[in-house]
């Protein structure tokens, strides 16, 4: 991109990135947003630490920073492409080049996480403050999560005058660690305060990020006002809604190319004006999962199987579902006794409900082709993705209406179908009652081919991919910058 055309230039901090390294949705954002944002004019690089054997899949790779001891041993960062990403990788071996994935090995933390995440911010901090080796700096930082908390606390405690932006992904995770480390992670004993970022006696990186950012998002609308409320917030309630003005809801978009029912090598191509062919998708999903015939909609859930993801509610659900005439095909892992009730599904409705337990993208990919619809009854969703591919594939959702499923899903309701709008079925609140009223208008609808491929044609023509967000961000960065 030409010198002249750039809008800005944004550092952005992470502890995982597609395609580097992925445990969950926050690595595709933070892989998606770079190339959203290029469309704005806006140049981002992302810093991210060298987990072991990452550094060797830089093409191009370049050292643009050294510094001295970073929290016990010497570090670098090196600058290289991924898959057009521009990467850089925070070189430390005694903090990242070991065994396991990035938080923990054998399913137990890293005992040195806050250093290692820390180190992460401190590194993100001077290379805002002083540059790159190869002349690169940039004009705002945007950190993720509690890994990347500290890069705002860093920058306002060490006076250095380049604006942030903290992005909550996740407020389960708000990287509590002992009072006593406070000196360790090189942070200021004054700011250890009800109002900066000490937390119930301990230090929080998250809140720590909250209490100093220029700028707070989180990944829908909707979950940055529930993020306000005791029963969301997770104890950063008050945080939060003390800097409302400065909270902003900014939706995730899905990748529309991975995601294109047209182009799915999964599946038989279709589209809006082709919806018929759907139903080779469907013929062969129902054999996959060694369903009969299912005269209702056949329903999946592509999912964590967690009690966040409202997983427990099915069994409840699903006698009368299955009375009615649906079928529900499951792929998903997680709790132990989650994977066993949908064992105990499938083998009390044999032919109507099939399930699989494990991860499998490719497979996930067939059941979006050939599905009625997709069920999310969370009990709390910050974004959600599933419920978008279902709306690009004419998969309607089911969901419960809370965070980024109510931004998404225009529920059924008789003024929605009226208007041509409806795009799916939301509930409220996330218990049995709710959802099995909602999968009775599902059957309902299902039952009015014409209503139904009305509401499919208007799902798929919504837009899920970047274009909207992205200029949500590039207009706050913009913001920032005056
Ligand atoms: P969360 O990040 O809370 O798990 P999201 O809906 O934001 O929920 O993202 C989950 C992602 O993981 C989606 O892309 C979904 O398709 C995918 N996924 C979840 N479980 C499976 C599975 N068992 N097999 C394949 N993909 C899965």
């Amino acid at each position: 991109m030409p010198e002249q055309a750039i809008a800005g230039r944004v550092l952005s901090v992470a502890s995982e990135c597609v395609p580097l390294v992925k445990t969950g949705g926050l690595a595709d954002v933070v892989g998606a947003l770079p190339k959203a944002l290029a469309g704005q004019g806006w140049q981002m690089r992302v810093l991210m630490p060298a987990y072991r054997g990452l550094a060797d899949r830089l093409e191009r790779a370049e050292e643009v920073w050294t510094g001295g001891d970073l929290f016990g041993g010497p570090a670098i960062v090196l600058a290289g492409r991924v898959d057009g990403l521009d990467m850089l990788l925070l070189s430390a071996p005694h903090l990242y080049d070991r065994d396991g994935g990035p938080y923990s090995v054998a399913g137990h933390d890293h005992a040195d996480n806050p250093e290692r995440f820390a180190a992460l911010c401190w590194v993100a901090a001077e290379i805002a403050r002083d540059g790159l080796g190869d002349g690169w700096r940039p004009d705002l930082v945007h950190a993720h999560d509690w890994q990347g908390g500290l890069v705002p606390a860093y920058l306002r405690y060490g006076g250095i005058g380049v604006k942030s932006v903290i992005t909550v992904h996740n407020i389960a995770f708000q990287g509590v660690v002992p009072a006593d480390r406070l000196a360790a992670l090189r942070l200021p004993g004054a700011e250890f305060t009800s109002d900066g970022l000490e937390y119930y006696g301990r230090i929080s990186t998250l809140k720590a990020g909250l209490v100093t950012a220029d700028a707070i998002t989180t990944v829908s609308p909707t979950y940055a006002e529930e993020l306000m409320r005791p029963a969301f917030g997770m104890g950063l309630e008050g945080v939060i809604a003390a800097r409302a003005a400065r909270v902003h809801g900014i939706l995730n978009g899905v990748d529309t190319e991975v995601w294109d029912p047209a182009g799915d090598l999964e599946a038989e191509p279709f589209d809006s004006r082709r919806l018929m062919r759907k139903a080779l998708n469907r013929d062969r999903l129902r054999a996959e999962f060694g369903l009969g015939e299912v005269p209702g909609p056949l329903a999946i859930v592509v999912s964590r199987l967690t009690g966040q993801k409202g997983i427990d509610l099915i069994p409840a659900v699903l006698p009368d579902f299955i009375a009615a005439g649906g079928g529900l095909a499951v792929l998903g892992s997680g709790e132990p006794g989650l994977e066993g009730a949908m064992h105990a599904a499938a083998a009390r409705f044999p032919g109507r409900v099939g399930v699989t337990i494990g991860y499998d993208e490719a497979l996930s990919h067939r059941m979006f082709a050939g599905a009625d619809a997709v069920l999310v009854p969370s009990r709390f969703e910050p974004c959600g993705l599933t419920q978008m591919y279902g709306l690009r594939y004419g998969t309607l959702p089911v969901v419960a209406e809370t965070g980024g499923l109510a931004d998404t899903v225009i529920n059924a309701s008789p003024m929605a179908l009226a208007a041509g709008a409806a795009t799916g079925i939301s509930f409220h609140p996330t218990d049995a009652l709710a959802f099995g009223q909602a999968l009775r208008r599902l059957t309902q609808l299902y039952a009015q081919p014409k209503v139904w491929a009305a509401m499919q044609r208007a799902a798929m023509r919504q837009p899920v991919g970047w274009e909207v967000s992205s200029a949500a961000y590039a207009a706050l960065y913009a913001d920032l910058l005056g």
